[in-house]
């Protein structure tokens, strides 16, 4: 090794992933996600405004929420606003509570942790394993037996006293995280789970779609996920009660009378309104094609970085389905330090690219929170790109 061999490392690897990417995407300039919108939009949107009903009342929620307990196989759906007040709404429904803990990844979109901020709650995250980029569970099983104790049937954290009350498994860029393992360690410790499948919509975990095996999950429709609402998310669950709690706090907790405004607790404006949901019907009905669409660019991309052994593409886990929301790359260990300029080149020459988040505990508003040893946090978090995933480019 001489001092430049890491800079003509750099400038080669780069060139290398530029030309793999352009012989698939060819010389289209894209941005890493981007909606398709070629089916019914246009006519169920135009109904909607025709109707007069574009706001929180509407035949379009319920069709949409209809639409995807069919798909997912969950009981029960409860549209809402956004995917992050899905996740808020979820954890309080769950039983989360101001001071509590809640353990999460640190590898995630601030989403994840902010929901838990906004009940007073607080982040407490641990790692995960390089094989789903999701929770390790057998690493979390072990630090679990270290740091809590059950007590009076909750688990609770020997050093702050606080409950752990739940926790927020993430499908890292739709990859289904080990739930096999995972379930049954919440059950042993009494830890409720609320599953963030915000980027998961069509992925299948044992052929069970993901999101519906916690106590609840929720799915995202923001504009940069697999099928969008505009702006919308979805709490799933099995549980009749829990899913009536749900949709009682996302419509101001106004109970059922024909006219007087009765609110029975806080709630909160996070109905999703008719207008979106009349986008989502018709993007439901494109999800399969669109799905199809990304797993073809997969296997594009696979044939493609297969001749670049510096780097190698995420592929779905073992026994999972995943609908391969953003692909991704991830550098072996000794290329770590080519990641900024790789990101440069491709940029330069039009091809949207991305590293993946700053983990949570990095950041300035969670440095302080409790945190498990992050080894592979550290490590992977230096390492992972994101490259251009829409539909519809092969
Ligand atoms: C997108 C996303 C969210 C938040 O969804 P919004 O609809 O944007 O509020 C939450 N968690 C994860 C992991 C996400 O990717």
């Amino acid at each position: 090794m001489n001092n430049h061999e890491p800079i003509n490392n750099s400038y080669l690897i780069s060139c290398k992933i530029v030309r793999a990417i352009r012989a698939i995407i060819g010389d289209k300039t894209t941005t890493l996600h981007e909606p398709t919108f070629k089916g019914k939009e246009w006519e169920y949107v135009k109904d909607c405004l025709d109707s007069g009903f574009v706001s929180s009342v509407g035949q379009y929620v319920e069709k949409f929420e209809n639409k995807i307990m069919e798909y997912t196989g969950a009981k029960y759906a409860v549209a809402v606003v956004n995917g992050t007040a899905a996740l808020h709404l979820g954890l309080i429904v769950a039983g989360v509570k101001f001071d509590d803990e809640v353990l999460v990844p640190s590898l995630t979109f601030v989403a994840t942790a902010n929901a838990v901020s906004y009940i007073g709650a607080k982040p407490h995250f641990v790692d995960i394993n390089a094989n789903d980029l999701g929770i390790d569970a057998t690493k979390l099983k072990a630090y679990l037996k270290e740091i809590s104790e059950i007590k009076d049937g909750f688990c609770v954290n020997k050093k702050t006293g606080r409950v752990i009350r739940a926790i927020v498994p993430m499908h890292v860029f739709g990859h289904p995280c080990n739930l096999k393992e995972l379930l049954p360690l919440c059950n042993e410790f009494k830890i409720k789970v609320v599953e963030d499948a915000a980027e998961s919509l069509g992925s299948f975990y044992d052929k069970k779609h993901t999101g519906t095996f916690g106590n609840l999950g929720v799915i995202s429709f923001n504009g940069n996920k697999t099928i969008t609402t505009g702006g919308g998310g979805v709490i799933l669950t099995d549980d009749i009660e829990l899913a009536t709690h749900a949709k009682h706090l996302s419509t101001t907790a106004k109970s059922n009378h024909p006219f007087a405004y009765i609110h029975t607790e806080i709630g909160f404006n996070y109905r999703m309104p008719n207008l979106n949901a009349a986008l989502g019907c018709a993007q439901l009905e494109q999800l399969p094609e669109l799905l199809k669409s990304k797993r073809r660019l997969y296997g594009a991309y696979a044939k493609a970085f297969s001749e670049i052994s510096e780097v190698s593409l995420c592929q779905e886990p073992p026994l999972c389905q995943s609908n391969y929301w953003l692909q991704t790359i991830v550098l072996n260990e000794e290329f770590t330090s080519c990641r900024e300029e790789i990101i440069e080149t491709c940029i330069e020459d039009g091809i949207s690219t991305r590293p993946v988040w700053n983990p949570l505990h990095k950041l300035s508003i969670y440095q302080n929170s409790p945190a498990s040893p992050l080894p592979v946090t550290n490590n992977l978090s230096e390492r992972i790109i994101n490259i251009p995933s829409s539909a519809g480019l092969v």
